[in-house]
């Protein structure tokens, strides 16, 4: 089970992670977009940080966390990922701890959310490489009777097979998609961040409170 606790640990871990790539993040978006992907995320994670309730619920620190991103984060990624977290909230509602299934599902419906706000589809180049098949494994490794613990790193292993697959990859979506053909053969910030939140979810979510 994923209680508050695990989720805490997890946006603590995604902010560090944030933080510890935030040169790596803008250097990738220097080369397709105008970086500010590594800046925009890690503000946008230390205002999370500085604002999490210790007695709220794992539904509510997710709602708290997207309301943040979105107000707080410029660019594309802001709304996307503030979108996605919302939408996780909405999904998981006002249980206290929820089962492996019903964090899959969360996310998805997170996944669902950056769709929906940004229309990306497979091969576009962007965080949904990553995001979908890190999904894709989650629900795999689940229905194969997987524990959390296990189906979580292969979650993320897939994302970040995911990540490097978007390295060929021309951009369709953001402002990478202006560089039409120039977009090829560079890895995309948002696949790249997307697999650090899954790498965080492996080493926290699972882990004893
Ligand atoms: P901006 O492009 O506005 O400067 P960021 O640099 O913070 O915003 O984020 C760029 C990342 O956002 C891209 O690498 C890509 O993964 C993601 N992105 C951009 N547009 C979309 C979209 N329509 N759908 C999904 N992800 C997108
Ligand atoms: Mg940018």
């Amino acid at each position: 089970m994923i209680d508050a606790a695990a989720v805490r640990r997890w946006l603590e871990e995604f902010a560090k992670e944030v933080g510890a790539n935030r040169e790596l993040l803008t250097e990738l978006d220097a080369a397709i977009g105008d970086a500010d992907h590594g800046a925009n995320l890690d503000r946008g994670m230390t205002a999370v940080l500085g604002g999490l309730d210790p007695a709220a619920t794992p539904g509510a620190l997710l709602k708290a966390t997207g309301m943040t991103l979105v107000s707080t984060v410029g660019g594309a990624s802001g709304p996307l990922y503030g979108t996605f977290f919302l939408r996780m909230s909405q999904s998981i509602g006002e249980t206290e701890e929820l089962t492996s299934e019903k964090f899959a599902a969360a996310l998805r419906a997170g996944l669902g959310g950056v769709v929906a706000r940004g229309r990306a589809e497979p091969g576009d180049k962007t965080m949904y490489d990553a995001l979908a098949p890190a999904c894709d494994e989650l629900d795999a490794a689940l229905a194969e009777g997987s524990d959390l613990a296990d189906a979580l790193r292969r979650a993320s292993s897939a994302a970040d097979t995911g990540r490097d697959a978007t390295v060929p990859m021309q951009a369709r979506k953001g402002r990478a998609s202006y560089l039409g053909e120039r977009s090829i053969g560079h890895q995309d910030p948002g696949a790249t961040s997307a697999a650090l939140l899954l790498a965080a979810g492996a080493r926290t979510l699972a882990a004893p409170a």
